[in-house]
């Protein structure tokens, strides 16, 4: 039954919706699959809201919308500056992905996600597979990141490290002079998808690896792999190292570490890696270290299932447009020197400019 007088307890909500400017936050509850899940649609100036679901298990339910609401906020200015016509939104599954995600869970939260008709379009993120996108493909067609055997694009994070890899190296040509990669310590924290085939790029070029994980098998992986040190994830801030590639969680730049970190640049593929924007973006740069924002040069991921949506998918294109991150974080350095701001500020800047330009052409959905 359908409470008639229910007791509104919390009201926070629409006032963080209205500070971050998000058009709809959707709760998705189902008791039979024991699913919790939050969309969060950001805004769709540029067309339908786009950005990949995550599951882990937060330890509380404004945790999550926090995240939900910060990480799509960060797709719709990521869209803006991959040059994509595609809005930014995102979604969070509640749980431990290890032992509560199964295919009635996926196909469930398929049903919400069709739910919405297209508003929002879902892909895989954090403890997210191409398995689980086919298990949500399943219930809608709004679904992006399946299987190539599946007419999909599959698994785009070998194009997410290759884009990190360019907005490395663009950051390594402005703080070295040139933007090559041998021998410079470099420090990947996080094992996963992404970290590991932006370590085989750094690899080939004998750059002097280091990983961290907070799992065993996803750390043996690499190092059976690949000629890696493992890092010790309590000293990793305070490690002697040039660069610095968050690949796990978000807001691991903030006002314990960025004190402690000794590299000259930070790039990697995090999503919302500064904890507070603006603060630690200028503490970044007050330290003298580059910061290559990370909605910019994690977009690749995003091309890639762009180009899947689109439904003409070609991945040497996808590859070329993401190569372009080296170009675009070129211009957003050289964009915050030249106006006095942090990197962090000039690729919004130039982002906003984009949805404001395009809006004007009235694309939205
Ligand atoms: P993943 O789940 O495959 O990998 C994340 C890894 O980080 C896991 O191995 C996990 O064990 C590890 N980890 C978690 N906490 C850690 C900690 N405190 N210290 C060290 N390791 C830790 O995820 P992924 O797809 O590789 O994505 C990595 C990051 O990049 C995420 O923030 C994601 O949002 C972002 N991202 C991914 C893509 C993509 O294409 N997959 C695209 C854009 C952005």
């Amino acid at each position: 039954m359908i409470d008639t007088q229910p007791q509104v307890k919390q009201t926070e909500i629409f006032s963080a919706m209205s500070e971050l400017e998000h058009e709809q936050l959707v709760f998705c509850r189902d008791e039979a699959t024991g699913l919790k899940a939050i969309i969060a649609v950001h805004n769709t100036m540029l067309g339908p809201a786009m950005g990949g679901t995550r599951m882990w298990n937060y330890q509380s339910e404004e945790e999550a919308i926090k995240d939900a609401l910060r990480l799509s906020r960060g797709m719709t200015f990521k869209n803006a500056i991959a040059g994509l016509n595609i809005g930014g939104g995102k979604a969070v599954i509640i749980g431990d992905a290890r032992t509560q995600k199964n295919e009635a869970l996926m196909r469930r939260f398929g049903k919400f996600v069709h739910s919405l008709n297209g508003k929002y379009w879902t892909a895989e993120d954090v403890n997210m597979s191409s398995r689980d996108m086919e298990y949500v493909r399943m219930e809608t067609p709004f679904v992006t990141g399946i299987p190539e055997s599946m007419g999909g694009a599959g698994d785009p994070s070998p194009v997410t490290a290759y884009g990190v890899y360019m907005g490395m190296k663009a950051s390594a040509k402005k703080v070295y002079g040139n933007d090559s990669l041998h021998g410079k310590r470099i420090v990947v924290q996080g094992a996963g998808h992404v970290g590991t085939y932006l370590i085989e790029y750094l690899i080939k070029e004998n750059a002097d690896v280091f990983v961290s994980d907070i799992f065993e098998d996803k750390l043996q992986n690499v190092t059976d792999q690949f000629d890696v040190k493992v890092a010790d994830p309590k000293d990793l801030y305070a490690m002697d190292m040039d660069i610095y590639a968050p690949c796990a969680l978000g807001a691991t730049l903030n006002d314990e570490t960025i004190p402690e970190l000794k590299c000259a640049i930070v790039a990697g593929a995090a999503n919302n890696q500064l904890d507070i924007e603006d603060k630690h973006a200028e503490m970044l740069r007050d330290r003298g270290i580059l910061y290559a924002p990370d909605f910019l040069i994690n977009s690749g991921g995003i091309t890639n299932v762009y180009s899947e949506q689109q439904g003409n998918y070609n991945r040497d294109r996808v590859y070329q447009q993401t190569e372009r991150i080296y170009e675009v974080c070129t211009e957003v350095i050289n964009y915050a020197e030249k106006n006095e701001t942090t990197t962090h500020r000039a690729a919004l800047q130039l982002a906003l400019n984009r949805i404001n330009d395009v809006g004007k052409v009235k694309l939205g959905y």
